[in-house]
C-alpha cells in the first residue's frame, strides 16, 4: 500500500535501521525509541492487524520476536521486556500494518499499562471460553 509508512520501508522508499530479516519479516529499530533497543519486527506484506494474519506469517512474527528479543537482552541487558502488539485504534494501534514491540524495560522507566482486572466468578470464564471455543477454526 503505497500510503503506508511500512510498506514504504519494505519497499525501501523511506529508509530504516535494520536489525534481522528472513522471508516474511523486518526487523527495525522504532523511531520513537520508549527505551534505548525498542525494534519492530513487522510482517514484509501489507497485513493490516492480527486478524489478517496467515499461519506462516504469524510462526514467520514470533519467531523474529523470539530471536530479537534474545539479542535485544544480550546487547542491552535489560530488568526486562515487553512485548506489546495493538489491533486496532482502541488498542493503540497508530500504523494500520502488522507490527510488535520489543521494548527493553527498567523499574521506574515510566512505561505503563493500565490492567483493570474484573475477577469475575469461575462460570463467567467458562461461559467466555464456549464462545470463543465456538469460532476456533
Ligand atoms: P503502534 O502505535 O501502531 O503500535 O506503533 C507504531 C510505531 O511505529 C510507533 O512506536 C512509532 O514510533 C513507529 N513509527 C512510526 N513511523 C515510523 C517510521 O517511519 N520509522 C520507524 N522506524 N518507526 C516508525
Ligand atoms: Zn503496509
Amino acid at each position: 500500500m503505497s500510503n503506508c509508512v511500512f510498506c514504504r520501508i519494505m519497499a525501501k522508499e523511506i529508509p530504516a535501521t535494520v536489525v534481522h530479516e528472513d522471508e516474511h519479516t523486518l526487523a527495525f529499530m522504532d523511531i520513537g525509541q520508549v527505551n534505548p533497543g525498542h525494534v519492530l519486527v513487522a510482517v514484509k506484506k501489507h497485513v493490516e492487524n492480527i486478524f489478517a494474519l496467515e499461519d506462516a506469517q504469524a510462526a514467520a512474527v514470533f519467531r523474529s520476536v523470539a530471536r530479537v528479543a534474545r539479542a535485544i537482552r544480550g546487547a542491552f541487558e535489560p530488568q526486562g521486556l515487553s512485548v506489546y502488539q495493538a489491533n486496532g485504534a482502541a488498542a493503540g494501534q497508530t500504523v494500520l500494518h502488522l507490527h510488535v514491540h520489543l521494548v527493553p524495560r527498567y523499574e521506574g522507566d515510566g512505561m505503563a499499562l493500565t490492567w483493570p482486572v474484573k475477577n469475575p466468578p469461575r462460570e463467567k470464564l467458562a461461559e467466555y471460553a464456549e464462545k470463543i471455543k465456538a469460532r476456533l477454526q
